[in-house]
């Protein structure tokens, strides 16, 4: 099993969480929203061979974190894995998008920089934007679109340009969602809790609980759950490979 995107920094209890990934023997992405996150958290997965941690800078909060870009630049070459990043033009956020455009722009160039990186993208509510800084660093890396809720041409070209996906709990829960799923690439879909903020059945979101999404990616794909957990790991193991 795969989540390849996770806050474990921020439910309560981190080390509960990587016990419970370890149990399962899920392999976890555990993304931070701070450069000044990214030491403690990768700390917390030390001898967890199946979890690696991303250095990230959330668009939710980047415009009061401007000053960790230095920080993000020292810290780049550690991991091959960036995230959470992207830009939020929500209403409550768009006032900020310029400040989030900098830091953005700022961390594809700096991965340029480092070789290319794997990333964990937010896009919510300004895909259009997300996807053009994108195309502007074509040897950022891999992008991978966490929660795309854009429409289907957007979607489309995302998928033109390369990018993959990671599918949660929500997106198949809703029907615009499952038929954007449709619509992905099967071998640039990879599956995510986005925990804690995510709920499930009225509690945080586990990193156990991509097995609900992969039982709704092979009802989409109408496939065995032997068939979609070959898809799954053949794609999982291709990024992998890539970045630096
Ligand atoms: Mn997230």
């Amino acid at each position: 099993m795969i989540d390849f995107h996770c806050h474990i920094d921020l439910y309560p209890d981190p080390n509960k969480i990587i016990e419970l990934c370890d149990k399962s023997g899920i392999y976890v992405l555990s993304v931070t929203t701070t450069p000044k996150a990214w030491a403690k958290t990768n700390a917390l997965s030390k001898g967890h061979n199946r979890i690696r941690t991303a250095l990230g800078l959330h668009p939710q909060i980047a415009h009061e974190r401007l000053n960790e870009l230095s920080l993000f630049d020292r810290l780049v070459s550690e991991t091959k894995y960036i995230g959470e990043v992207g830009l939020d033009g929500s209403p409550e956020l768009k006032q900020h998008l310029q400040a989030q455009l900098q830091a953005f722009e700022h961390i594809l160039k700096s991965s340029s920089r480092a070789g290319g990186k794997i990333f964990s993208i937010h896009s919510r509510k300004a895909e259009n934007l997300v996807l053009d800084t994108l195309a502007s660093f074509p040897d950022a890396g891999v992008p991978v679109l966490h929660w795309f809720s854009g429409t289907k041409k957007q979607l489309q070209r995302a998928i033109d340009m390369g990018c993959w996906f990671s599918v949660g709990p929500a997106m198949i829960r809703s029907v615009s969602g499952k038929s954007l799923v449709q619509q992905m690439p099967k071998d640039r879909v990879l599956m995510e809790s986005d925990g804690p903020f995510v709920k499930v059945f009225n509690r945080a979101a586990l990193p156990t609980d991509t097995e609900l999404v992969k039982k709704e990616l092979g009802l989409i794909w109408s496939l065995t759950g032997k068939e979609t957990d070959q898809i799954l790991l053949n794609s999982f193991d291709t990024i992998c490979k890539l970045g630096h």
